[in-house]
């Protein structure tokens, strides 16, 4: 009797060392999980970054004049992001510059025909080349044609390089402008069969109106790209691909001039205030939401910004081409770069600078400010 009692004594002991074992393994797993959800949560959860460019539309007849011909932005999406209160193209109000500045952070004059590439790399290229993923991964998706230049650049170093796919215009470079709601369409076929991470989108209809004085026309292209763009975010949270780890920023390449400065809503181009200001609303698992940020930022710190959501560096030394840029006879030497035109060749003077643009930190949540601060002065 005695000895079963000290044997179901020790059993008993045994039970209770094994479940306390059991439950200290359990802590130490949940303690494990716990810890790692926690700083999963502080690191960026942005995995791809979509770019929707309204060309050419007036604050005046957008954000200026809320719901009115954007109410899906201003009223169902703004809550759900940051808004920037003071954004501006301050440099060319073209498209041509104005996209480039956005995709590689640098304002420039350029040619606003398609003839002229950026004078640097752009997003989509170190994006590539920081991944090494194929040319899929990153697309640019324009109803405007000429828009092609921006998967290049001039830079000798990343000339040809780690390009961005395109589908531009009707048929590609060349063909013309495109409606954007068959852009709209092509977005999505594109992002469900190739899935790429970093996307741009340019809308054409207000700028494309506005130039062809169809004011009615004009008005119904910043309403149609306000369905667009609902209709883009929806698909990027229905997308078990895109859901929650896609932030979606819509802006714009320029303005238009403000009514008595020259040919009025019709043209854009100088640096009257109607085209100068322009709006930017970004959406994303990194961002605050109902947030409305009021200091300056310009389009040059969207590139920056996406920089520090993909997680990739940027070169601060940048090419920038001088404003007298020349056209000389062919036969002339030339030191700097060279494209050959006809019988003649334009010569570029790239001068280096410093990029000026810096990541928008107050869009971001308070608890991912490290990432987006750390190399960045
Ligand atoms: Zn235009
Ligand atoms: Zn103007």
């Amino acid at each position: 009797m005695v000895l079963s009692g000290k044997y179901r004594n020790r059993t008993l002991l045994k039970r209770i060392i094994y479940c306390l074992l059991l439950l200290f393994i359990l802590l130490l797993f949940w303690g494990c999980a716990g810890g790692s959800s926690g700083s999963k949560k502080d690191a960026i959860q942005t995995k791809n970054v979509v770019i929707i460019v309204i060309d050419g539309p007036r604050y005046s007849e957008t954000w200026g004049n809320t719901p009115g011909l954007i109410p899906n932005m201003s009223g169902e999406m703004k809550p759900q992001g940051g808004f920037l209160n003071n954004f501006y193209n301050d440099a060319y109000t073209y498209t041509n510059s104005g996209h480039a500045a956005i995709t590689t952070g640098v304002n420039q004059p350029i040619d606003n025909y398609g003839d002229e590439l950026p004078s640097n790399p752009s997003v989509f290229q170190y994006w590539l080349k920081s991944t090494g993923k194929p040319s899929t991964a990153a697309w640019i998706i324009s109803s405007k044609d000429k828009l092609h230049i921006l998967a290049n650049t001039l830079d000798p170093e990343w000339q040809g390089k780690f390009m961005p796919s395109i589908n531009a215009g009707i048929n590609g470079p060349g063909t013309g402008y495109r409606a954007d709601s068959l852009t709209t369409a092509k977005a999505k076929e594109i992002m469900q069969k190739h899935r790429p991470n970093l996307v741009l989108i340019n809308f054409m209809e207000p700028d494309g109106f506005a130039h062809a004085g169809n004011w009615a026309y004009y008005l119904r292209g910043i309403s149609r790209n306000d369905r667009y763009v609902k209709e883009i975010w929806d698909f990027l949270q229905n997308d078990p691909f895109y859901k929650d780890n896609t932030t979606l920023i819509i802006t714009n390449d320029h303005g238009r001039h403000l009514d008595g400065v020259k040919e009025g809503w019709q043209e854009h181009g100088d640096n009257c205030a109607g085209c100068e200001k322009v709006s930017l609303l970004a959406l994303g698992p990194d961002f605050k939401k109902a947030n409305v940020v009021e200091p300056k930022y310009t389009l040059i710190d969207i590139a920056p910004t996406v920089a520090k959501l993909l997680g990739f560096e940027m070169d601060r030394n940048v090419y920038m081409p001088r404003i007298d840029t020349v056209v000389v006879p062919y036969n002339v030497d030339s030191a700097g770069i060279v494209l050959q035109k006809d019988s003649l060749k334009l010569q570029l003077f790239l001068d280096t600078a410093q990029m000026q643009g810096s990541p928008i930190r107050e869009l971001f949540l308070e608890n991912k400010l490290k990432f987006v601060d750390s190399n960045w002065n």
